[in-house]
């Protein structure tokens, strides 16, 4: 009996291993990465070309900017992008496109200029409780319908060049793996960007925020068990934001592993903490009552917080605020309060 116990547990600790594939033929990740995995970026600096494949890993790895403190790459790149490694006689990609994991087709977006990711694919995984969403942009075909359940490894579609800033030679896959931030979102978007429709509901690549693929894949290689949470534990929190108490404050609910167990209920207000790229990594009540989200810590740094927290903060590391932009940002986490 003991035997079949543990044969059990065992097969229940080996059904929680995320277990993810790579969305293409393309496996140079494995192998250093490098520019046989990403596809590089056209990048003029001061009148100077080039075209640096790093520009398409994750992070912040785009647009540098001249400061007084060095050279800042101030664009956030939310995934990573996988170079083209098959194409037909007319130079055309042809890679197939598939299913990270198993999961839930949960949207597709089929017109390329209703955003710039071109054609993608939104696709729900459950894992631990949670839901996390794998992004697929730029295709030329999507061969999945939404609604329709995938598992690992399945066909979706094929790699393209749809979408803004993308031509044939740069044909690639974008890829993401996302939280959501709010199941609001279109009320909140309709609310204050009212002049640009949405046409993605809440998958919206505004709604989504991507965690470090690349690195996740790496270190789920190496430790098979890996979770999500214990994968963003070791993030550095790069700012925080004290959000007033509110009954639409999701993020803990789809979340858990972000919050104390119990310590929700007894807050004057929450302190919500980011990484640099924006992706929320925990969550401490508060005693603090607040009225308006407020930027309470920002790491401290020799240069404007703006150029380290993608827009969402201005000021000093001592003396930061937020944005109007981030304000509105903030608000997402709590709308309609
Ligand atoms: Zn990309």
């Amino acid at each position: 009996m003991l035997f079949a116990a543990v044969a059990v547990s065992q097969t229940q600790r080996q059904a929680k291993n995320l277990d993810l594939v790579l969305p293409t033929d393309n496996d140079a990740l494995f192998r250093g990465g490098g520019p046989d995995f990403y596809q590089y970026v056209d990048r003029d600096y001061n009148g100077e070309k080039s075209t640096p494949w790093e520009g398409g890993q994750y992070g912040f790895v785009r647009d540098p900017v001249e400061t007084g403190a060095g050279v800042v790459y101030t664009r956030f790149h939310e995934g990573i992008d996988i170079r083209c490694l098959h194409r037909n006689e007319h130079g055309e990609p042809i890679d197939e496109v598939r299913a990270i994991s198993e999961g839930k087709v949960v949207h597709t977006s089929l017109v390329p200029g209703y955003s710039n990711y071109g054609k993608y694919i939104v696709i729900e995984h459950n894992w631990g409780g949670s839901p996390y969403y794998s992004l697929y942009a730029h295709l030329n075909a999507i061969d999945v319908r939404t609604g329709q359940a995938v598992q690992r490894g399945q066909h979706i579609g094929v790699m393209g060049y749809t979408g803004e800033g993308i031509n044939q030679q740069r044909a690639h896959l974008h890829l993401e793996l996302n939280l959501m931030l709010s199941s609001r979102f279109e009320a909140w978007y309709n609310k204050f960007h009212r002049k640009d429709p949405n046409q993605h509901g809440k998958y919206n690549g505004a709604n989504l925020t991507g965690l470090n693929i690349a690195q996740f894949y790496l270190e789920l290689r190496d430790n098979p068990s890996l979770t999500i949470p214990e994968f963003l534990s070791k993030e550095e929190t790069f700012y925080k934001v004290a959000i007033p108490k509110s009954r639409y404050f999701e993020l803990p609910k789809r979340y858990p592993w972000m919050a104390p167990p119990n310590a929700m209920a007894h807050a004057k207000s929450w302190e919500v903490s980011f990484t640099r790229s924006g992706l929320p990594i925990k969550v401490e009540p508060s005693e603090r009552s607040i009225k308006s989200p407020q930027i309470v810590y920002a790491k401290k740094s020799s240069m404007s917080v703006y150029y380290l927290t993608n827009g969402i903060a201005n000021g000093s590391g001592e003396d930061p605020h937020l944005t109007v932009y981030g304000q509105i940002m903030m608000r997402m986490l709590i709308f309609p309060d």
